[in-house]
């Protein structure tokens, strides 16, 4: 069975990882640039964490959390996770929902807590919980690490169970009979498949287009803000990743700290992925410069040395994963529309794909709630805890 796979991000590498360790499975993955410029999972955050509200989404971060931890193991590389928690806070009204989430992830088996606004300033002495009713504090299994290790060690070992790799751009399908047939190359090669897997991240709906299908994944920017400061460096040894209710983040990195949020939604447009993103630097100076300084009276002097901006495949219909097909083609599966989370999700989407790909079902972790098929009749996921 010949299998190609549309896109080397981390998705596309961690489906060639587990299709890879399977007999009769020939695996081609194109990938158009192998420096990754401009791919999401080089330009995210790289952060991991527990705290979703939807129990697949809990359990795809706790298979991601098992990869990372088993990795130099499993794939060779060291991705440097530090597991320093999330914080995720809740303003005048949002403790009952937080408490709601602490319970579901506490049923999943996720160890986090809640935590009442002076216990925060307690535990955090940098840390100002004015305005606040609540947070909820990972205690374990939540923090970042480099995105890069954990994609080159999927891409290696992929290679070294048999996998191909070909540094091209896919573009376009020649069809025949409801299915695609071959996988056209921008040169004018053709290449037979059998199956194709879209893992073409904010390109995704593109991809599907080929194929007559639509596919509700937009490429939308996101910037994220490098800035240092002078007295920060007790609260860069203690922080958690920390999201304000306004849904500003931050977190430490390297001597600095890394922050950014997502636009408000009028200032939120659908971009074409092939041109690169553009830094908000509007952002930073009139929502999180404002919110950092509120919630971490040090943060009043910080000095910005560096942005970049990358793009969220972002799901239109409810900024979770889709995985599968649509029945007006068998042989495309999709695993796209990560939005802001598709990195800690890759292990297990990648071996769920493997799964349904070659054996027909899922066998391991159930994500058929993420069916693609929900996009035909609107069947939104409805997760909490979107960042
Ligand atoms: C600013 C930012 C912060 C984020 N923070 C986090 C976070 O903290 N945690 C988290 O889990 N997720 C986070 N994410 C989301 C995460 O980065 C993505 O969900 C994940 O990386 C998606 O991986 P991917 O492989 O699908 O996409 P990509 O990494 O974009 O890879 C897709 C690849 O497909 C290739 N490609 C596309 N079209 C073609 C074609 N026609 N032919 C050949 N190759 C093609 C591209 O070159 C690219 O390399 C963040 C994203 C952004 C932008």
């Amino acid at each position: 069975m010949r299998i190609v796979i549309v896109g080397g991000g981390v998705v596309g590498a961690s489906t060639a990882y587990w299709l890879s360790r399977r007999a009769g499975v020939d695996v081609l993955v194109l990938e158009q640039d192998p420096t990754y410029a401009t791919a999401s999972t080089t330009l995210s955050a790289a952060s991991i964490r527990q705290q979703f509200s939807t129990p697949a989404n809990i359990r795809l971060s706790q298979f991601g959390l098992e990869l990372l931890r088993t990795a130099p193991e499993r794939l060779g590389v060291d991705p440097q996770f530090k597991e320093r928690g999330y914080l995720l806070l809740a303003g005048d009204v949002g403790r009952d929902i937080l408490a709601d989430n602490v319970s579901i992830q506490a049923a999943a088996g996720a160890q986090t807590a809640l935590f009442t606004p002076d216990e925060l300033e307690a535990r955090f002495p940098w840390f100002c919980a004015a305005g606040l009713s609540a947070g909820a504090l990972g205690l374990s299994g939540e923090g970042w690490f480099d995105p890069s290790a954990l994609l080159q060690g999927f891409k290696d070992k992929s290679k070294r169970q048999g996998a191909q790799w070909r540094t091209a751009e896919a573009d376009g399908f020649e069809m025949a009979g409801g299915k695609i047939r071959q996988v056209r190359l921008r040169s004018g090669e053709t290449i037979d498949a059998d199956e194709v897997v879209n893992a073409a991240g904010p390109r995704a709906a593109k991809v599907a287009a080929w194929a007559g299908l639509s596919l509700p994944v937009e490429a939308r920017a996101r910037s994220v803000f490098y800035f240092e400061c002078r007295d920060g460096v007790e609260i860069s040894r203690t922080a958690p990743l920390t999201v304000d209710p306004s849904g500003v983040y931050f977190r430490p990195e390297g001597a600095g700290f890394i922050c950014g949020v997502s636009p408000p939604a009028e200032r939120d447009p659908s971009c074409d992925p092939s041109e690169t993103p553009a830094v908000d630097w509007d952002l930073f100076e009139e929502i999180i410069w404002p919110t950092l300084a509120a919630r971490v009276p040090a943060f009043e002097a910080i000095k910005v040395q560096s942005a970049w901006a990358g793009y969220y495949a972002y799901n239109t219909l409810d900024q979770n994963a889709l995985i599968g097909r649509l029945p007006e083609c068998a042989n495309l599966w999709f695993a796209n529309g990560f939005s802001g989370h598709g990195l800690q999700q890759a292990a297990g989407v990648g071996r769920g794909l493997a799964e349904l790909i070659a054996d027909g079902a899922y066998q391991t972790l159930d994500l058929s709630v993420f069916d693609a098929e929900r996009v035909l009749d609107g069947r939104a996921v409805i997760e909490r805890n979107v960042i």
